[in-house]
């Protein structure tokens, strides 16, 4: 197998495999260092609707680029792009979580099964039901739940959310860490 060297990893590049485009080259990449312990942190940090873990593999697939990225718990990461330049934008980006996670890991330790679970089956009527329903539109969206929407596909985040952080809006913010845990408000965009 040719094996070349592409932002700090190694990597194997092929041609015709992708399924969704044909042009496509195929990333078969390897990261320096095992992954085994940051991998359930790698599903931690990134909003629900981003990420999926599937646990019998130890892989997190991503959605990012409008591409999916799988990273394995060995190490192996694995995703589809149309060029050079773009797979050296994904492994950047890889890199970037990788070392996210190994902060987070530092600070936090390994997430508990049950707050993988819980993030994993957050809703957006859930994650609305701790908002404060005014539909202000001072986050940029029409209405709350929309606003909801967008921070589970990690594309708006909880901190736009400015009447939150308003004192009489405390017991909300309550609600969300006694529901969510500091971890979970941390993925949404809590800070
Ligand atoms: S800023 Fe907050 S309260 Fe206002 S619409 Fe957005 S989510 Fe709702």
């Amino acid at each position: 197998m040719n094996v070349t060297e592409l932002e700090g990893f190694k990597v194997h590049i092929s041609k015709g495999k992708c399924l969704v485009n044909p042009e496509n080259i195929t990333i078969e990449a390897w990261s320096t260092e095992e992954l085994n312990s940051i991998i359930e942190v790698l599903a931690m940090i990134l909003p629900p609707l981003k990420v999926n873990y599937a646990k019998e593999w130890r892989c997190v697939t991503l959605r990012e680029f409008e591409k999916l990225i799988s990273i394995y718990s060995s190490g192996k990461i694995t995703f589809c792009a149309k060029d050079l330049e773009e797979a050296k934008l994904i492994l950047n980006y890889v890199k970037f979580l990788i070392e996210k996670a190994k902060k987070e890991y530092m600070e936090n330790g390994p997430p508990e099964e049950k707050e993988l679970e819980l993030k994993k089956k957050l809703t957006v009527l859930e994650l609305y039901k701790c908002l404060p329903k005014t539909n202000c539109g001072l986050c940029g969206q029409p209405t709350c739940i929309a606003l909801a929407d967008k921070i589970l596909r990690g594309e708006a985040s909880l901190n736009d959310c400015k009447p939150l952080k308003d004192p009489k809006n405390t017991y909300l913010v309550e609600k969300l860490r006694e529901r969510f845990g500091e971890r979970i408000l941390k993925s949404l965009g809590w800070y």
